[in-house]
Protein backbone atom coordinates (compact mmCIF):
# COMPACT_ATOMS: atom_id res chain seq x y z
CA UNK A 1 0.00 0.00 0.00
CA UNK A 2 1.18 3.40 -1.26
CA UNK A 3 1.74 5.73 2.50
CA UNK A 4 1.06 9.08 1.27
CA UNK A 5 0.07 10.17 5.14
CA UNK A 6 2.49 12.74 6.28
CA UNK A 7 2.42 16.40 5.38
CA UNK A 8 5.73 18.65 4.46
CA UNK A 9 5.46 21.61 6.78
CA UNK A 10 8.05 23.83 8.03
CA UNK A 11 11.27 21.26 6.51
CA UNK A 12 9.88 18.25 8.05
CA UNK A 13 7.33 15.48 7.37
CA UNK A 14 4.79 15.63 10.14
CA UNK A 15 1.39 13.77 11.37
CA UNK A 16 -1.30 15.95 10.07
CA UNK A 17 -4.17 17.17 12.83
CA UNK A 18 -6.56 15.78 10.45
CA UNK A 19 -7.16 11.83 10.67
CA UNK A 20 -9.30 11.63 7.89
CA UNK A 21 -8.22 9.09 5.59
CA UNK A 22 -9.00 8.87 1.43
CA UNK A 23 -8.77 6.07 -0.54
CA UNK A 24 -5.67 6.52 -3.27
CA UNK A 25 -7.69 4.02 -6.33
CA UNK A 26 -5.98 2.52 -9.41
CA UNK A 27 -7.35 3.65 -12.53
CA UNK A 28 -6.94 0.25 -14.16
CA UNK A 29 -7.87 -1.92 -11.55
CA UNK A 30 -10.51 -0.19 -9.42
CA UNK A 31 -8.66 -1.54 -6.56
CA UNK A 32 -7.44 0.51 -3.78
CA UNK A 33 -3.52 0.96 -3.98
CA UNK A 34 -2.79 3.67 -1.26
CA UNK A 35 -4.10 5.96 1.53
CA UNK A 36 -3.71 9.78 2.06
CA UNK A 37 -5.08 11.90 4.70
CA UNK A 38 -7.43 15.06 3.64
CA UNK A 39 -6.22 17.78 5.38
CA UNK A 40 -8.13 20.54 7.78
CA UNK A 41 -8.32 24.19 8.60
CA UNK A 42 -5.79 24.21 11.24
CA UNK A 43 -3.11 21.99 9.34
CA UNK A 44 -3.82 24.96 6.71
CA UNK A 45 -2.79 27.64 9.48
CA UNK A 46 -0.18 25.58 10.43
CA UNK A 47 1.69 25.36 6.69
CA UNK A 48 0.87 28.90 6.40
CA UNK A 49 2.31 30.25 9.79
CA UNK A 50 5.83 28.07 8.12
CA UNK A 51 5.06 30.51 4.99
CA UNK A 52 5.12 33.56 6.51
CA UNK A 53 8.38 32.86 9.00
CA UNK A 54 9.82 31.97 6.00
CA UNK A 55 9.49 34.57 3.60
CA UNK A 56 10.75 37.22 5.93
CA UNK A 57 14.67 35.63 5.22
CA UNK A 58 13.72 33.76 1.48
CA UNK A 59 12.47 36.89 0.06
CA UNK A 60 15.62 38.70 0.85
CA UNK A 61 17.92 36.27 -0.51
CA UNK A 62 19.93 36.81 -4.17
CA UNK A 63 19.14 35.75 -7.55
CA UNK A 64 22.18 33.89 -7.57
CA UNK A 65 21.09 32.06 -4.79
CA UNK A 66 17.84 30.80 -5.94
CA UNK A 67 19.25 29.72 -9.11
CA UNK A 68 21.45 27.47 -7.26
CA UNK A 69 18.63 26.12 -5.03
CA UNK A 70 17.09 25.92 -8.88
CA UNK A 71 19.91 24.03 -10.38
CA UNK A 72 20.34 21.57 -7.53
CA UNK A 73 16.55 20.67 -7.72
CA UNK A 74 17.13 20.20 -11.42
CA UNK A 75 19.71 17.62 -10.73
CA UNK A 76 17.59 15.90 -8.23
CA UNK A 77 14.87 15.77 -10.36
CA UNK A 78 16.54 13.99 -13.17
CA UNK A 79 17.39 11.33 -10.26
CA UNK A 80 14.05 10.78 -9.85
CA UNK A 81 13.00 11.14 -13.09
CA UNK A 82 11.55 7.35 -13.53
CA UNK A 83 9.43 7.51 -9.28
CA UNK A 84 7.64 10.53 -11.04
CA UNK A 85 6.63 8.46 -13.94
CA UNK A 86 5.57 5.68 -12.56
CA UNK A 87 3.51 7.70 -9.56
CA UNK A 88 1.59 9.27 -12.64
CA UNK A 89 1.15 5.90 -14.09
CA UNK A 90 -0.28 4.07 -10.73
CA UNK A 91 -2.39 7.16 -9.10
CA UNK A 92 -3.77 8.75 -12.28
CA UNK A 93 -3.40 5.76 -15.24
CA UNK A 94 -0.86 7.63 -17.66
CA UNK A 95 0.54 5.02 -20.37
CA UNK A 96 4.03 4.46 -18.78
CA UNK A 97 6.27 5.70 -22.07
CA UNK A 98 3.88 8.34 -22.20
CA UNK A 99 4.14 9.26 -18.25
CA UNK A 100 8.11 9.65 -18.96
CA UNK A 101 8.13 11.34 -22.25
CA UNK A 102 5.57 13.53 -21.36
CA UNK A 103 4.08 13.84 -17.99
CA UNK A 104 7.87 13.41 -16.13
CA UNK A 105 9.67 15.27 -18.60
CA UNK A 106 7.39 17.98 -17.98
CA UNK A 107 9.35 18.91 -14.86
CA UNK A 108 12.51 18.59 -15.93
CA UNK A 109 11.57 20.83 -19.01
CA UNK A 110 9.83 23.49 -17.18
CA UNK A 111 12.82 23.73 -14.50
CA UNK A 112 14.76 24.38 -17.53
CA UNK A 113 12.89 26.99 -19.48
CA UNK A 114 12.47 28.82 -15.64
CA UNK A 115 16.14 29.00 -15.08
CA UNK A 116 16.75 30.18 -18.21
CA UNK A 117 14.28 33.21 -17.74
CA UNK A 118 15.40 33.55 -14.17
CA UNK A 119 18.91 34.60 -15.32
CA UNK A 120 17.59 36.74 -18.21
CA UNK A 121 14.69 38.30 -15.51
CA UNK A 122 15.54 42.09 -14.73
CA UNK A 123 14.80 42.80 -10.86
CA UNK A 124 15.98 46.48 -10.76
CA UNK A 125 15.64 48.62 -13.86
CA UNK A 126 15.55 52.76 -14.04
CA UNK A 127 12.88 54.39 -15.96
CA UNK A 128 13.49 57.01 -18.49
CA UNK A 129 12.01 59.42 -15.86
CA UNK A 130 14.96 58.68 -13.34
CA UNK A 131 12.66 56.73 -11.07
CA UNK A 132 13.82 53.07 -10.17
CA UNK A 133 11.70 50.06 -10.95
CA UNK A 134 12.03 46.96 -8.32
CA UNK A 135 10.49 43.49 -9.11
CA UNK A 136 9.64 42.05 -5.60
CA UNK A 137 8.22 38.49 -4.68
CA UNK A 138 4.67 38.62 -3.85
CA UNK A 139 4.52 36.74 -0.58
CA UNK A 140 2.85 33.65 0.92
CA UNK A 141 1.11 31.65 -2.18
CA UNK A 142 -1.32 29.24 -2.35
CA UNK A 143 -1.20 27.03 -5.25
CA UNK A 144 -4.29 24.18 -6.25
CA UNK A 145 -3.34 21.31 -9.10
CA UNK A 146 -5.66 19.09 -10.66
CA UNK A 147 -4.88 15.19 -11.29
CA UNK A 148 -4.71 15.23 -14.99
CA UNK A 149 -0.59 16.61 -15.53
CA UNK A 150 -0.14 16.53 -12.18
CA UNK A 151 3.72 17.27 -12.38
CA UNK A 152 3.31 19.46 -14.97
CA UNK A 153 0.81 21.70 -12.76
CA UNK A 154 3.19 21.77 -9.86
CA UNK A 155 6.45 22.61 -11.74
CA UNK A 156 4.55 25.75 -13.27
CA UNK A 157 3.67 26.87 -9.87
CA UNK A 158 5.95 25.79 -7.33
CA UNK A 159 9.13 26.81 -9.64
CA UNK A 160 8.68 30.16 -10.25
CA UNK A 161 7.58 30.57 -5.93
CA UNK A 162 11.23 29.63 -5.46
CA UNK A 163 12.42 31.71 -8.17
CA UNK A 164 11.31 34.54 -7.55
CA UNK A 165 11.35 34.71 -3.34
CA UNK A 166 8.41 33.98 -2.30
CA UNK A 167 7.26 30.81 -0.31
CA UNK A 168 4.18 28.87 -0.63
CA UNK A 169 1.67 25.86 0.34
CA UNK A 170 0.85 23.37 -2.05
CA UNK A 171 -1.98 21.76 -2.79
CA UNK A 172 -2.06 18.75 -4.70
CA UNK A 173 -5.36 16.83 -5.91
CA UNK A 174 -6.15 14.56 -3.60
CA UNK A 175 -6.24 11.79 -6.23
CA UNK A 176 -2.91 12.23 -7.26
CA UNK A 177 -0.95 12.53 -3.71
CA UNK A 178 1.52 10.38 -4.35
CA UNK A 179 3.67 12.48 -7.27
CA UNK A 180 3.31 15.73 -5.22
CA UNK A 181 4.82 13.39 -2.30
CA UNK A 182 7.70 13.01 -4.37
CA UNK A 183 8.61 16.60 -5.33
CA UNK A 184 8.30 17.20 -2.05
CA UNK A 185 11.55 14.78 -1.72
CA UNK A 186 13.01 16.59 -4.28
CA UNK A 187 12.43 19.74 -3.15
CA UNK A 188 13.94 18.68 0.98
CA UNK A 189 16.39 17.05 -0.66
CA UNK A 190 17.90 20.30 -2.69
CA UNK A 191 18.26 21.93 0.25
CA UNK A 192 15.05 24.92 0.48
CA UNK A 193 15.07 26.71 3.67
CA UNK A 194 12.52 25.37 6.11
CA UNK A 195 9.05 26.70 5.30
CA UNK A 196 9.44 28.10 2.13
CA UNK A 197 7.90 25.01 0.16
CA UNK A 198 4.81 23.32 2.24
CA UNK A 199 2.58 20.12 0.79
CA UNK A 200 -0.82 19.79 2.04
CA UNK A 201 -3.26 16.70 0.89
CA UNK A 202 -6.37 17.75 0.63
CA UNK A 203 -9.86 18.45 -0.53
CA UNK A 204 -10.95 21.29 -2.30
CA UNK A 205 -14.53 22.31 -0.26
CA UNK A 206 -11.88 22.10 3.19
CA UNK A 207 -8.30 22.73 2.15
CA UNK A 208 -8.53 24.74 -0.76
CA UNK A 209 -10.94 26.46 0.53
CA UNK A 210 -9.31 27.49 3.58
CA UNK A 211 -6.42 28.49 1.59
CA UNK A 212 -8.23 31.02 -0.79
CA UNK A 213 -9.68 32.61 1.97
CA UNK A 214 -6.88 32.98 4.52
CA UNK A 215 -5.75 36.82 5.08
CA UNK A 216 -1.63 35.87 5.07
CA UNK A 217 -1.82 34.07 1.90
CA UNK A 218 -1.07 37.19 -0.76
CA UNK A 219 -1.58 35.18 -4.25
CA UNK A 220 -3.64 31.71 -5.02
CA UNK A 221 -2.58 30.21 -8.31
CA UNK A 222 -4.93 27.81 -9.31
CA UNK A 223 -5.52 25.15 -12.38
CA UNK A 224 -8.56 23.12 -12.37
CA UNK A 225 -12.20 23.18 -13.61
CA UNK A 226 -13.94 26.70 -14.54
CA UNK A 227 -16.45 25.83 -11.12
CA UNK A 228 -13.46 25.81 -8.77
CA UNK A 229 -11.59 28.63 -10.90
CA UNK A 230 -14.82 30.98 -9.73
CA UNK A 231 -15.30 29.42 -6.28
CA UNK A 232 -11.77 30.48 -5.22
CA UNK A 233 -11.65 33.99 -6.95
CA UNK A 234 -14.99 34.87 -5.15
CA UNK A 235 -13.29 33.85 -1.41
CA UNK A 236 -10.02 35.55 -2.60
CA UNK A 237 -11.89 38.68 -2.96
CA UNK A 238 -12.35 39.53 0.66
CA UNK A 239 -8.76 39.61 1.31
CA UNK A 240 -7.84 41.35 -2.35
CA UNK A 241 -5.48 38.10 -3.18
CA UNK A 242 -3.73 38.17 -7.05
CA UNK A 243 -5.78 35.07 -8.50
CA UNK A 244 -4.45 33.25 -11.69
CA UNK A 245 -6.00 30.96 -13.48
CA UNK A 246 -5.70 27.94 -15.52
CA UNK A 247 -9.01 26.65 -16.18
CA UNK A 248 -11.08 24.19 -19.35
CA UNK A 249 -11.09 25.18 -22.95
CA UNK A 250 -12.75 23.23 -25.82
CA UNK A 251 -10.12 23.98 -28.69
CA UNK A 252 -10.97 24.38 -32.10
CA UNK A 253 -8.81 22.43 -34.66
CA UNK A 254 -9.33 24.02 -38.22
CA UNK A 255 -8.71 21.54 -41.15
CA UNK A 256 -8.19 23.38 -44.69
CA UNK A 257 -8.23 21.31 -47.48
CA UNK A 258 -4.83 22.59 -48.62
CA UNK A 259 -2.89 20.70 -45.96
CA UNK A 260 -1.22 17.25 -46.04
CA UNK A 261 -4.39 15.77 -45.03
CA UNK A 262 -3.57 12.47 -44.15
CA UNK A 263 -0.50 13.45 -41.74
CA UNK A 264 -2.47 16.45 -40.57
CA UNK A 265 -5.71 14.76 -39.86
CA UNK A 266 -4.09 11.74 -38.18
CA UNK A 267 -2.26 13.88 -36.04
CA UNK A 268 -4.68 15.95 -34.66
CA UNK A 269 -7.07 12.79 -33.69
CA UNK A 270 -3.92 10.98 -31.79
CA UNK A 271 -3.54 15.02 -30.06
CA UNK A 272 -7.18 14.99 -28.95
CA UNK A 273 -6.93 11.35 -27.78
CA UNK A 274 -3.35 12.35 -25.75
CA UNK A 275 -3.84 11.51 -21.86
CA UNK A 276 -6.92 9.66 -22.59
CA UNK A 277 -8.51 13.37 -23.34
CA UNK A 278 -7.62 14.56 -20.18
CA UNK A 279 -6.25 17.52 -21.71
CA UNK A 280 -7.25 21.37 -20.94
CA UNK A 281 -5.74 21.77 -24.15
CA UNK A 282 -7.06 18.70 -26.21
CA UNK A 283 -8.20 19.87 -30.03
CA UNK A 284 -11.41 18.15 -29.22
CA UNK A 285 -13.62 20.29 -32.01
CA UNK A 286 -12.23 19.24 -35.50
CA UNK A 287 -13.75 22.30 -37.72
CA UNK A 288 -13.26 20.86 -41.70
CA UNK A 289 -13.44 22.53 -44.70
CA UNK A 290 -16.98 21.47 -46.55
CA UNK A 291 -14.55 20.66 -49.63
CA UNK A 292 -12.23 17.72 -47.91
CA UNK A 293 -15.23 16.86 -45.27
CA UNK A 294 -15.30 13.10 -46.93
CA UNK A 295 -12.06 12.38 -47.10
CA UNK A 296 -11.25 13.83 -43.60
CA UNK A 297 -13.80 11.78 -42.08
CA UNK A 298 -12.07 8.51 -43.71
CA UNK A 299 -8.63 9.62 -42.48
CA UNK A 300 -10.26 10.16 -38.86
CA UNK A 301 -11.85 7.23 -38.81
CA UNK A 302 -8.54 5.17 -39.35
CA UNK A 303 -6.76 6.95 -36.84
CA UNK A 304 -8.83 5.68 -34.28
CA UNK A 305 -9.85 2.72 -35.41
CA UNK A 306 -5.90 2.38 -34.94
CA UNK A 307 -5.49 3.98 -31.36
CA UNK A 308 -4.91 1.35 -29.01
CA UNK A 309 -5.99 1.05 -25.34
CA UNK A 310 -4.13 -1.06 -23.07
CA UNK A 311 -2.68 -1.25 -19.26
CA UNK A 312 -0.64 2.21 -18.25
CA UNK A 313 2.31 -0.31 -16.56
CA UNK A 314 3.03 -1.87 -20.59
CA UNK A 315 5.28 0.52 -22.69
CA UNK A 316 4.14 1.87 -26.12
CA UNK A 317 1.77 4.24 -27.28
CA UNK A 318 -1.22 3.14 -26.40
CA UNK A 319 -3.83 4.98 -24.33
CA UNK A 320 -4.82 4.23 -20.62
CA UNK A 321 -7.87 4.65 -18.45
CA UNK A 322 -9.30 7.24 -17.92
CA UNK A 323 -8.86 8.63 -14.24
CA UNK A 324 -11.81 7.97 -12.15
CA UNK A 325 -15.53 6.18 -11.60
CA UNK A 326 -17.00 9.89 -11.97
CA UNK A 327 -14.80 10.70 -15.02
CA UNK A 328 -15.75 7.35 -16.81
CA UNK A 329 -19.51 8.12 -15.67
CA UNK A 330 -19.30 11.60 -17.25
CA UNK A 331 -17.65 10.98 -20.40
CA UNK A 332 -20.07 7.22 -21.01
CA UNK A 333 -23.12 9.88 -20.54
CA UNK A 334 -21.70 12.93 -22.84
CA UNK A 335 -21.06 9.70 -25.60
CA UNK A 336 -24.85 8.97 -24.93
CA UNK A 337 -25.96 12.83 -25.47
CA UNK A 338 -24.18 13.22 -28.70
CA UNK A 339 -25.97 10.11 -30.27
CA UNK A 340 -29.28 10.95 -28.03
CA UNK A 341 -28.44 15.16 -29.98
CA UNK A 342 -28.08 13.16 -33.81
CA UNK A 343 -24.81 13.45 -34.08
CA UNK A 344 -23.34 10.66 -35.99
CA UNK A 345 -20.85 8.07 -34.73
CA UNK A 346 -17.70 7.43 -36.17
CA UNK A 347 -16.54 5.18 -34.61
CA UNK A 348 -16.44 4.23 -30.74
CA UNK A 349 -19.23 4.89 -28.32
CA UNK A 350 -20.68 3.70 -24.79
CA UNK A 351 -19.14 0.87 -23.26
CA UNK A 352 -16.02 -0.38 -22.55
CA UNK A 353 -13.33 -1.44 -25.54
CA UNK A 354 -13.16 -5.01 -26.22
CA UNK A 355 -10.99 -7.13 -23.99
CA UNK A 356 -11.23 -4.43 -20.45
CA UNK A 357 -14.16 -5.81 -18.28
CA UNK A 358 -12.56 -3.71 -15.65
CA UNK A 359 -10.86 -0.25 -14.91
CA UNK A 360 -12.32 3.19 -16.63
CA UNK A 361 -11.31 2.18 -20.11
CA UNK A 362 -13.33 4.29 -22.59
CA UNK A 363 -13.33 3.88 -26.46
CA UNK A 364 -11.84 6.02 -28.35
CA UNK A 365 -14.51 7.74 -30.01
CA UNK A 366 -15.46 10.50 -33.44
CA UNK A 367 -18.61 12.04 -33.70
CA UNK A 368 -19.24 13.75 -37.70
CA UNK A 369 -22.02 15.57 -38.44
CA UNK A 370 -21.88 18.18 -35.05
CA UNK A 371 -23.07 21.25 -34.96
CA UNK A 372 -21.57 24.13 -32.73
CA UNK A 373 -25.24 24.07 -30.75
CA UNK A 374 -24.46 20.41 -29.49
CA UNK A 375 -23.73 20.13 -25.87
CA UNK A 376 -20.59 17.86 -27.02
CA UNK A 377 -19.48 20.92 -29.23
CA UNK A 378 -19.41 23.51 -26.26
CA UNK A 379 -19.24 21.66 -23.48
CA UNK A 380 -15.60 20.01 -22.40
CA UNK A 381 -15.65 16.33 -22.59
CA UNK A 382 -12.37 15.17 -20.55
CA UNK A 383 -12.25 11.73 -22.53
CA UNK A 384 -11.05 10.65 -26.34
CA UNK A 385 -14.15 11.72 -27.94
CA UNK A 386 -13.58 14.04 -30.99
CA UNK A 387 -16.61 16.30 -32.53
CA UNK A 388 -16.46 17.23 -36.35
CA UNK A 389 -18.02 20.16 -37.44
CA UNK A 390 -18.34 21.41 -41.09
CA UNK A 391 -17.45 24.80 -42.17
CA UNK A 392 -18.36 27.06 -45.36
CA UNK A 393 -15.40 29.53 -45.86
CA UNK A 394 -12.19 31.12 -43.71
CA UNK A 395 -14.58 33.70 -42.08
CA UNK A 396 -17.06 30.79 -41.02
CA UNK A 397 -14.02 28.48 -39.38
CA UNK A 398 -13.36 31.80 -37.14
CA UNK A 399 -17.07 32.33 -35.96
CA UNK A 400 -17.69 28.76 -35.16
CA UNK A 401 -13.77 28.34 -33.49
CA UNK A 402 -14.38 31.15 -31.40
CA UNK A 403 -18.42 30.20 -30.43
CA UNK A 404 -17.06 29.35 -27.12
CA UNK A 405 -16.69 30.62 -23.69
CA UNK A 406 -13.52 29.24 -23.35
CA UNK A 407 -10.02 30.45 -25.38
CA UNK A 408 -7.40 28.40 -24.37
CA UNK A 409 -5.58 26.83 -27.31
CA UNK A 410 -6.74 26.87 -31.35
CA UNK A 411 -5.10 24.45 -34.08
CA UNK A 412 -4.80 25.19 -37.61
CA UNK A 413 -3.92 22.88 -40.71
CA UNK A 414 -3.06 25.08 -44.02
CA UNK A 415 0.33 25.18 -46.20
CA UNK A 416 -0.81 28.79 -46.87
CA UNK A 417 1.26 30.65 -44.34
CA UNK A 418 -0.25 33.94 -45.01
CA UNK A 419 -3.43 32.20 -43.73
CA UNK A 420 -2.32 30.95 -41.10
CA UNK A 421 -1.12 34.01 -39.54
CA UNK A 422 -4.37 35.52 -40.30
CA UNK A 423 -6.84 33.30 -38.70
CA UNK A 424 -4.39 33.35 -36.22
CA UNK A 425 -4.62 36.51 -34.87
CA UNK A 426 -8.52 36.30 -35.43
CA UNK A 427 -8.52 33.32 -32.98
CA UNK A 428 -9.36 34.40 -29.57
CA UNK A 429 -7.00 32.08 -27.60
CA UNK A 430 -3.93 31.61 -25.46
CA UNK A 431 -2.13 29.66 -28.09
CA UNK A 432 -2.30 28.81 -31.52
CA UNK A 433 -0.81 25.56 -32.99
CA UNK A 434 -0.07 25.34 -36.33
CA UNK A 435 0.70 22.53 -38.48
CA UNK A 436 1.45 19.98 -35.62
CA UNK A 437 3.74 22.90 -33.54
CA UNK A 438 4.00 21.58 -29.88
CA UNK A 439 4.47 23.75 -26.60
CA UNK A 440 7.99 24.68 -26.12
CA UNK A 441 9.22 24.90 -22.16
CA UNK A 442 9.83 28.54 -21.33
CA UNK A 443 6.90 30.22 -23.46
CA UNK A 444 4.06 31.34 -21.65
CA UNK A 445 1.10 29.17 -21.75
CA UNK A 446 -3.08 30.18 -20.51
CA UNK A 447 -6.00 31.34 -22.07
CA UNK A 448 -8.43 33.80 -23.12
CA UNK A 449 -12.05 34.39 -22.00
CA UNK A 450 -13.30 31.36 -19.29
CA UNK A 451 -10.03 29.54 -19.79
CA UNK A 452 -8.88 31.90 -17.04
CA UNK A 453 -6.29 34.61 -16.68
CA UNK A 454 -2.48 35.24 -16.06
CA UNK A 455 0.53 32.99 -17.54
CA UNK A 456 2.12 30.23 -16.75
CA UNK A 457 6.06 29.23 -18.15
CA UNK A 458 9.00 31.55 -18.55
CA UNK A 459 8.96 35.04 -17.78
CA UNK A 460 5.69 35.73 -17.69
CA UNK A 461 5.11 33.27 -15.44
CA UNK A 462 8.01 34.21 -12.96
CA UNK A 463 6.42 38.03 -13.11
CA UNK A 464 3.44 36.85 -11.97
CA UNK A 465 4.82 36.21 -8.91
CA UNK A 466 6.18 39.61 -8.42
CA UNK A 467 5.00 42.78 -6.97
CA UNK A 468 6.51 45.85 -8.52
CA UNK A 469 7.55 48.96 -6.50
CA UNK A 470 9.00 52.40 -7.84
CA UNK A 471 11.51 53.90 -5.86
CA UNK A 472 10.94 57.82 -6.21
CA UNK A 473 14.32 59.78 -5.45
CA UNK A 474 13.75 63.53 -4.00
P1 LIG B 1 -11.12 20.42 -10.17
O1 LIG B 1 -11.45 21.84 -10.36
O2 LIG B 1 -12.16 19.50 -9.68
O3 LIG B 1 -9.91 20.26 -9.16
C1 LIG B 1 -8.69 20.96 -9.34
C2 LIG B 1 -8.10 21.27 -8.00
O4 LIG B 1 -8.95 22.20 -7.33
C3 LIG B 1 -7.99 20.07 -7.06
O5 LIG B 1 -6.82 20.20 -6.30
C4 LIG B 1 -9.22 20.21 -6.19
O6 LIG B 1 -9.08 19.59 -4.93
C5 LIG B 1 -9.33 21.71 -6.07
N1 LIG B 1 -10.65 22.25 -5.79
C6 LIG B 1 -11.86 21.72 -6.14
N2 LIG B 1 -12.85 22.52 -5.72
C7 LIG B 1 -12.26 23.58 -5.10
C8 LIG B 1 -12.76 24.74 -4.45
N3 LIG B 1 -14.06 24.97 -4.37
N4 LIG B 1 -11.88 25.62 -3.93
C9 LIG B 1 -10.55 25.40 -4.03
N5 LIG B 1 -10.01 24.30 -4.61
C10 LIG B 1 -10.86 23.41 -5.16
O7 LIG B 1 -10.50 19.93 -11.55
P2 LIG B 1 -9.88 18.51 -11.91
O8 LIG B 1 -11.03 17.60 -12.20
O9 LIG B 1 -8.86 18.08 -10.89
O10 LIG B 1 -9.08 18.85 -13.24
C11 LIG B 1 -9.68 18.92 -14.47
C12 LIG B 1 -9.94 20.36 -14.87
O11 LIG B 1 -8.72 21.10 -14.83
C13 LIG B 1 -10.42 20.48 -16.29
O12 LIG B 1 -11.46 21.43 -16.38
C14 LIG B 1 -9.18 20.96 -17.05
O13 LIG B 1 -9.48 21.63 -18.24
C15 LIG B 1 -8.54 21.83 -16.04
N6 LIG B 1 -7.12 22.01 -16.32
C16 LIG B 1 -6.67 23.21 -16.80
C17 LIG B 1 -5.34 23.39 -17.11
C18 LIG B 1 -4.84 24.71 -17.65
O14 LIG B 1 -3.63 24.95 -17.59
N7 LIG B 1 -5.67 25.57 -18.18
C19 LIG B 1 -4.43 22.35 -16.92
C20 LIG B 1 -4.90 21.14 -16.45
C21 LIG B 1 -6.26 21.00 -16.14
Amino acid sequence: MIDVRKFYLNGEWVKPVSTQEFPILSPASEEQIGVTILGNEQDVNKAVAAAVEAFKSFSLTKKEERLQLLEKVLEITKDRFDDLAWAMTKEMGAPISMARDAQADSGVGHLEGFIHSLKQLVERETLSNGDILVREPIGVCGLITPWNWPINQIALKVIPVLATGCTCILKPSEHTPLSAQIYAEIIDEAGCPPGVFNLIQGDGPTVGAAMSAHKDIQMMSFTGSTRAGTDVSRRAADTVKRVTLELGGKSPNIVFSDCNLEKRVTESVKECFLNSGQSCDAPTRLLVEKSCYGEVLEIAKRAALSQKVADPTEEGDHIGPLFDKIQFDRVQNMIKVGIDEGAELLVGGTGRPSGFDKGWFVKPTIFSNVTNEMRIAHEEIFGPVLAIIAFDDEADAINIANDTPYGLAAYLQTDDMDRAERVASRLRAGAVHINGGGFNYGSPFGGFKQSGNGREGGKMGLEDFQEVKTLHFG
